[in-house]
């Protein structure tokens, strides 16, 4: 009898492999189904401790609103702030961005915006007094933001929250311990077993056909007595004041890189880019290279294996993942637990056709 209910709580839980934002974001949602989980990371990261943290819910170039910047905001503001209370640790710092405009095209399409009510709760004017070390000609715009997340902390301390409960393992995935067909993973057998692995997930023996890019970015920590302590400012890059009181610059794009060194180009890079728009005086005091797992069509990789029933993918969060996270971490929690519908935006049934009939 003990050994049946043994069994049945084993046959109740699920496997995250992959601890960064996506798996973090997974086990927390299985927490709080009341779903025993195990979370296997290789104990390196490379995407979510390296994040800027920045939620932005424009897209300057076209000057619109995020993909579903309406239905994402309300989620992680809750989500976030659940889980500051869960590991208990402030992570998300308020920090508005002020968008410098380029052009007068721009501001044209600002203005424009900030007469569409359904731009309300994302933009307002900005004070039109400027720092003298700042190039604005053209002005510029405030959008309004929960802010950014320490991304180094909230690794940290989801890290530090999950082992301590016995609920995360350091290792590397072995392929050789896992049997598919009937979910069994190192002697244990598994309701789902979901891969979280970022730009990794490249290589992974179930997903590797699916149009996982990997995505280098480079960004410069410098400290400054001129750059502002509350404002993220957005030109050709953005400088964003952390806690801690230093500022980041960033970030670059390289395609189909896994070089993890930073480069002097990228460091030249943003320095040209911040020259463009400011004459502030700052020390460079660190560089970061991470690599970004994006996905061809922008959008992320979510679903089962067409084959393998209860494998699962949750990946792809590209350049904006601290936003997608909250809302797509509920969507295939349900979908894993209950078999609710993704969004076929998100949903890896999208590529089904091209790789199996
Ligand atoms: C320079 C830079 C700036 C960014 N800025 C922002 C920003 O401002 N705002 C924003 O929202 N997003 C930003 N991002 C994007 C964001 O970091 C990613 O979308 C997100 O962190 C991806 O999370 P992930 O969990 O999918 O991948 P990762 O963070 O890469 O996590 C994957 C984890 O899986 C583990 N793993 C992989 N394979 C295995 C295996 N086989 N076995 C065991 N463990 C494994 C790894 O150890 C790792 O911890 C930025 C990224 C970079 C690089």
């Amino acid at each position: 009898m003990k050994d049946q209910n043994k069994l049945f709580t084993l046959d109740e839980k699920h496997l995250i492999i992959g601890g960064g934002l996506a798996g973090i974001s997974l086990a927390h949602r299985m927490e709080d189904a009341g779903k025993d989980f195990l979370i296997v990371d290789s104990g390196v990261n490379h995407s979510t401790s390296i994040a800027a943290g920045m939620i932005n819910p424009m897209v300057f170039r076209t000057m619109v609103k995020t993909w579903k910047a309406d239905e994402l905001f309300p989620e992680l503001i809750k989500f976030y702030r659940h889980l500051e209370l869960k590991v208990k640790q402030n992570f998300l710092f308020n920090r508005s961005i002020k968008r410098i405009f380029s052009t007068a095209h721009e501001r044209k399409l600002w203005n424009e915006r900030l007469n569409d009510d359904s731009y309300a709760p994302y933009i307002s004017p900005s004070s039109p007094i400027m720092p003298e070390w700042l190039d604005a000609n053209f002005g510029a715009g405030t959008v309004l933001t929960p802010g950014y997340i320490d991304s180094e902390l909230f690794l940290r301390c989801n890290h530090h929250y999950f082992q301590t409960k016995g609920k995360m393992q350091k290792a590397d995935f072995n392929g050789l311990k896992l049997d598919e067909s009937n979910l069994n993973y190192d002697g244990i057998k598994y309701k789902s077993i979901t891969f979280c692995e970022g730009y990794k997930g490249k290589d992974n023996p179930y997903f590797g056909y699916l149009p996982l890019q990997q995505t280098k970015g480079e960004i410069l920590e410098v400290t400054s007595n001129d750059f502002q302590k509350t404002e993220i400012l957005n030109r050709k890059c953005f400088v964003l004041p952390t806690e801690a009181g230093t500022f980041k610059i960033g970030a670059t794009f390289a395609w189909n890189t896994t070089n993890l060194s930073p480069t002097i180009t990228a460091k030249t890079e943003l320095q040209e880019q911040l020259a463009s728009f400011s004459k502030a005086s700052y020390t460079i005091i660190n560089q970061q290279a991470g690599i970004r797992p994006t996905v061809t069509d922008r959008r992320p990789l979510l679903g089962e294996h067409p084959i393998h029933r209860g494998l699962f993918i949750f990946n792809g969060l590209g350049t904006k993942g601290y936003m997608l996270a909250p809302y797509f971490s509920g969507q295939l929690s349900r979908r894993i637990l209950h078999g609710e519908t993704l969004d076929s935006e998100v949903d890896i049934k999208r590529f089904y056709s091209k790789h199996y009939k």
